[in-house]
């Protein structure tokens, strides 16, 4: 059982209705979290959204202008940053220049007076874990990127807190490097067991990394969850958006038979069917919500492909084809001015026949894949 869903399990840090004021504007509003032990816990939200703010608050660099902050069952809410089990390693890294990348790693222990020869025995274990050991005496500027970022990893992970805050630690790594290292800091983490919080504005990196995430805007928590509950169930139309794409239709809903939730919407033209366990009212204005990849396309006609308007299905013309490799992205256009975006994963190497610009088209999908969203 997985320490989110045990009722009995303490988190180690608890974010308790925490706010953070910077004159009239307010930065972190009201925000309560629990994250729990060898979590690998992300922070995810668009520029601004106060993600950083509040890891600055879990390291004691800002203090809250209310709530508190627990961690281990410790109110750290006024404790100094040097005195809470925390560390936190900075986008800019912040390595020394001048230093070789041992004496980096090797830095925070010496100021703290850690015996020469345990302090030899950590360093190394540091650079090992890393996999720095052969460029121990090289310098920052003789590094890659990527070399660099794992030197201010070590330098962090030396001093073994119990937290470790990152943030945004793989911005300045290329998109083909940051996907390496997104493998390799989700193994360190593994391997040291701490609790790892990482702020990140790369909806793709909080999902490849997190074990859990918070999806932030203008400093309130929209949701959190793991990356698929919250890509297969996001609760509103701002987190649907944000993670991944996705086609929403606006519309009322009009009957409700058990699970199965028929919604009449003049944007899709028609009426669509959603199995949702969502709390609506017959007359209520709702959002129904369908991912791209789970609409499937054909030729018009074909494949069982029944024409006209049916519930969840519409025929239309092919705008736009974005390939992409492994999928291919198309928009439909469905009339009344409505684009719906459909992805296909490219199964084999030619398609027998292909679906081209301006093809005519049926899209369908299942009542089971849709969502209904009321905010
Ligand atoms: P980014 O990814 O751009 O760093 P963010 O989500 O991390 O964004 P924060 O750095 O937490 O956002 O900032 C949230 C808001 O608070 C911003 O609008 C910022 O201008 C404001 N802010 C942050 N620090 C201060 C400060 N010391 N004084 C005044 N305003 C601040």
């Amino acid at each position: 059982l997985e320490p989110w869903r045990d009722p009995q399990a303490r988190p180690y840090v608890r974010i308790e209705g925490v706010t953070k004021r910077f004159g009239e504007f307010t930065a972190v509003d009201d925000v309560s979290l629990d994250i729990f032990r060898s979590e690998l816990f992300a922070l995810l939200g668009a520029s601004g959204c106060g993600k950083t703010t509040l890891l600055r608050m879990l390291a004691g660099f800002e203090r809250p202008t209310s709530g508190r902050i627990l961690i281990d069952d410790q109110d750290v809410t006024a404790m100094p940053p040097y005195e809470r089990p925390v560390n936190m390693m900075f986008q800019s890294y912040a390595l020394f220049p001048h230093m070789s990348v041992e004496q980096n790693v090797a830095f925070g222990l010496k100021q703290d007076s850690v015996p020469k020869a345990e302090l030899k025995a950590r360093v190394g274990e540091a650079l090992e874990l890393v996999q720095l050991g052969p460029w121990a005496r090289r310098k920052p500027h003789q590094l890659s990127g990527g070399q660099r970022q794992r030197v201010a990893l070590a330098r962090a992970l030396v001093k073994r807190p119990k937290l470790l805050l990152l943030d945004e630690p793989l911005a300045a790594l290329d998109k083909k490097l940051r996907e390496k290292t997104q493998f390799e800091l989700m193994n360190i983490q593994d391997e040291v067991g701490v609790t790892f919080v990482v702020v990140t504005h790369d909806q793709e990196e909080a999902m490849t990394l997190s074990t859990r995430m918070a999806v932030m805007d203008r400093g309130r928590v929209m949701q959190v969850g793991t990356p698929s509950e919250v890509y297969e169930f996001p609760s509103t139309r701002f987190t649907a958006d944000f993670i991944g794409s996705i086609n929403v239709f606006e519309g009322r809903v009009r009957s409700i038979d058990g699970d199965l939730v028929v919604v009449e919407s003049p944007q899709f033209g028609g009426e669509l069917e959603v199995a949702s366990q969502a709390r609506v009212a017959q007359g209520q204005t709702v959002w129904v919500a369908v991912r791209p990849e789970k609409i499937s396309i054909a030729p018009r006609g074909e494949g069982g492909a029944k024409e006209g308007r049916r519930r969840n299905a519409a025929d239309g013309v092919v705008q736009d084809i974005a390939y992409l490799g492994d999928t291919s992205v198309f928009r439909v256009d469905i009339g009344n001015g409505t684009l719906i975006e459909v992805t296909q994963t490219n199964l084999f190497r030619s398609i027998e026949r292909p679906i081209d610009w301006d093809a005519r088209v049926t899209l369908s999908w299942t009542a089971n894949v849709g969502l209904i969203l009321s905010e």
